[in-house]
């Protein structure tokens, strides 16, 4: 898949909100939202007393997505449009028992919002969804958590929902080392190096060598060595054998006095 397309699936996915109390909710949310691609946000009829200050403090750089939101009336207007209708709930009963995961029901989404509209449905801070509301809905994802408290606050369970959704459309592309790994020719220089290092700095005895030599390379063969990291591993062993040549050379001037 493209960014592009990604993309244009990532906006067909609408973040619903029923009910939500508190200012600082929306504004996370909508930070959370625009964090993981997802541009659709509908608030069900909201607290009349949000505290709107709150919401742009905590929306920080997404305070565009916070004017962009749209009101409905009733869960119903907000998702009429859409196809697939995720409820989300941490409680049990109620058919719950055959909930996704969020990671379950991200390619859910994906697949259906190529062509269509989706909502992921979020209840109220202090009383959740409604059954009426459930009712209303075709999935319904449970996050997975601890008993020892498993309701999450309601920001925190849309960035888990959009992160789940976002990572499954890899629109993210991770960096990469892009340095050249270096061949064996490379790698040999260098332990021939860090070996003469070893015995000009005196730091093993003779019949210790190979075995330290053995170690050594065990631990550079445990990730990828590329060659500005040999670069730098023969650049310290050369340093460090002029220094005991240097050292050498006093000691052997101080001795003959
Ligand atoms: N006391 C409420 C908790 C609401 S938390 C209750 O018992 O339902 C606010 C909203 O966050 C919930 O309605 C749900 O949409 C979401 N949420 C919180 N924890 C969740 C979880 N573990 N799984 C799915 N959604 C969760």
């Amino acid at each position: 898949m493209t960014a592009e397309t990604a993309n244009h699936i990532l906006k067909n996915i609408r973040i619903v909100l029923v009910n939500p109390l508190f200012g600082g909710n929306l504004g996370s949310i909508c930070r959370a939202m625009n964090n993981n691609g997802l541009t659709d946000l509908a608030v069900v009829d909201p607290c009349s007393d949000m505290d709107m200050d709150e919401a742009r403090r905590f929306s920080c750089n997404a305070r565009a997505q916070l004017e962009a939101r749209r009101e409905f009336a009733t869960l119903e207007e907000a998702i009429a449009d859409c196809t697939v209708v995720a409820a989300t709930s941490a409680r049990t009963g109620f058919y719950r028992d055959t909930s996704y995961t969020p990671r379950e029901f991200a390619p859910i989404a994906l697949e259906s919002a190529k062509d269509h509209k989706v909502a992921i449905v979020f209840g109220r801070e202090d009383k959740g969804l409604f059954n009426e509301e459930l009712a209303l809905c075709s999935h319904i994802i449970q996050i997975p958590s601890s008993d020892l408290y498993t309701s999450l606050n309601l920001s925190h369970a849309v960035y888990l929902c959009g992160y789940e959704i976002f990572t499954a459309a890899s629109v993210f592309q991770p960096s990469e080392e892009t340095a050249p790994e270096a061949d064996t020719a490379l790698r040999e220089r260098m332990f021939r190096m860090w070996r003469e290092m070893m015995i000009e700095t005196q730091f093993v005895h003779d019949q210790k060598l190979d075995h330290m030599m053995m170690g050594l390379r065990r631990i550079f063969n445990r990730g990828k060595l590329t060659v500005p990291d040999c670069k730098i591993l023969m650049g310290l062993a050369k340093q460090s054998i002029w220094v005991a040549n240097q050292w050498k050379t006093e000691k052997a001037k101080n001795d003959s006095h």
